[in-house]
C-alpha cells in the first residue's frame, strides 16, 4: 500500500526524502530514533534526530560527529524534500523519538526502539494514529511480561541490607538504563551517594543537563589504582556490562553481582554471566504492552522490525490487523 518507504541492506530509506531512518552504514541524510549505538552510528553527513539525541551522538562520537545537524524537538515539524518530518516521545531512553513521516496524504511512524511502563528519566511513549506503524518485537513472546520497576528496586535495597559487608554491584547499560535505575532509587527515597564507574559519567552528567536530576552520584574508583581494594562495602555501584569481568571489579571487596535488563527474566542468561541478583528492568515494550499500542493505535498496515517477528505477525492477523515482517539486520536486541 505504501510504496515511498522501502528496506534495504542499510535500513530504510524513506524515498521523496531522499534520507534513511536509523542507517547502519554512513548516509548523506540520517533520521535517529534514539542513541543506542546501533541506531544512532557514526559518519552520516546530515543528522536529524531530536536535541538530546544529538547530544548523546556528540558525547559518544564527538562535537563533529556529523557536517551538519538539525534538531527536531518533539513536537515540531519540519519539511525535508517533499515531506513533513516530525517526532513523538517513544519512552525509550533520554530524547528517544518515533518518526513520523507525512507525504502525499499518507503518514509512516517509525518508533524505533519503545516503551510503555513508566521511566523518570524519559517523556512517556505518545499514541499518534497513522497509515504506517514500524514497530520493534524484541521481546514479542506472550511468555515476556515485564515486572513493575519499583519492585524491582525494591528487590535491590532489601539484597543491600541483607548485605552490609558486600559491595552491590548492579551492571547496566551506558545509556538508559543506568540513569534509570538511579532515578528510580531516588524515587524510592534513596538518598545516599550512588558510586558510578567512570564510563558512565558523561552520560549521567548529560542526563543532569537535561534535567533528569540523578542525586550524589561518586566516582566509583576510590583507593590507588593496582593492588589497593576499593573501599566500596555496603555502597551501590553502578556499572557497564563490560566492567563486570574487568580488574576493576575485582579490586571490589565481596562484590554481590546483580545486572539489570529485560533479558533478566531468562533464566538461562542470568546464569551465565554469573549474576545473583537478576533485576528485570526492560526498556522495550512486553507482550501485553505490544498489543495494547498496536491496538490504540490501529495502523493500517503493521511493519515489524528486529526481533521476534513471528509471533507479533500471528497477534497481528488475529486482531484484524494487516502486518509483514521487514527483516532488517544489524540492530542488537541485546545491546539494552
Ligand atoms: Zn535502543
Ligand atoms: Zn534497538
Amino acid at each position: 500500500m505504501l510504496n515511498w518507504v522501502k528496506t534495504t541492506a542499510s535500513g530504510l530509506t524513506v524515498l521523496p526524502a531522499a534520507a534513511m531512518i536509523d542507517p547502519t552504514t554512513p548516509q548523506s541524510v540520517a533520521l535517529i530514533t534514539h542513541g543506542h549505538a546501533d541506531h544512532a552510528r557514526s559518519g552520516h553527513k546530515h543528522v536529524i534526530a531530536t536535541p538530546q539525541t544529538l547530544d548523546i551522538m556528540a558525547a559518544r562520537y564527538g562535537q563533529n560527529f556529523a557536517q551538519t545537524v538539525t534538531p527536531l524537538a518533539y513536537g515540531e515539524r519540519m519539511a525535508l524534500g517533499e515531506v513533513k518530518l516530525s517526532m513523538a516521545p517513544a519512552g525509550h531512553v533520554l530524547g528517544s523519538s518515533q518518526i513520523i513521516v507525512d507525504y502525499s496524504g499518507q503518514r509512516l511512524i517509525a518508533a524505533g526502539d519503545y516503551k510503555r511502563s513508566s521511566d523518570p528519566t524519559c517523556q512517556p511513549f505518545e499514541i499518534v494514529s497513522c497509515d504506517v506503524f514500524i514497530t520493534e518485537a524484541t521481546f514479542a513472546l506472550p511468555v515476556f511480561r515485564h515486572p513493575v520497576p519499583s519492585d524491582e528496586i525494591e528487590k535491590l535495597l532489601q539484597i543491600k541490607h541483607l548485605f552490609p559487608d558486600r559491595t552491590i554491584l548492579v551492571g547496566a547499560y551506558a545509556l538508559g538504563k543506568a540513569q534509570r535505575i538511579i532515578a528510580l532509587l531516588r524515587q524510592a527515597g534513596y538518598n545516599q551517594p550512588i558510586y558510578i564507574h567512570g564510563a558512565l559519567r558523561k552520560l549521567c552528567d548529560l542526563y543532569e543537563r537535561h534535567g533528569i536530576e540523578l542525586g550524589p552520584l561518586l566516582p566509583a574508583s576510590a583507593g590507588q589504582a593496582g593492588s589497593a581494594q576499593l573501599d566500596l562495602v555496603g555502597e551501590i555501584v553502578i556499572a557497564p556490562p563490560a566492567a563486570y569481568a574487568s580488574k576493576w571489579a575485582q579490586r571490589l571487596t565481596d562484590p554481590l553481582f546483580a545486572f539489570a535488563s529485560g533479558w533478566m527474566q531468562v533464566r538461562q542468561r542470568a546464569k551465565q554471566k554469573g549474576v545473583e541478583l537478576p533485576l528485570i528492568l526492560s526498556d522495550h515494550a512486553d507482550w501485553p504492552d505490544l498489543l495494547q499500542t498496536l491496538k490504540q493505535i490501529s495502523p493500517k498496515e503493521v511493519w515489524i522490525t528486529h526481533g521476534r517477528e513471528d509471533a507479533l505477525l500471528h497477534a497481528c492477523d488475529k486482531m484484524g490487523l494487516k502486518a509483514r515482517a521487514l527483516s532488517l539486520i544489524g540492530y542488537e536486541e541485546a545491546s539494552e
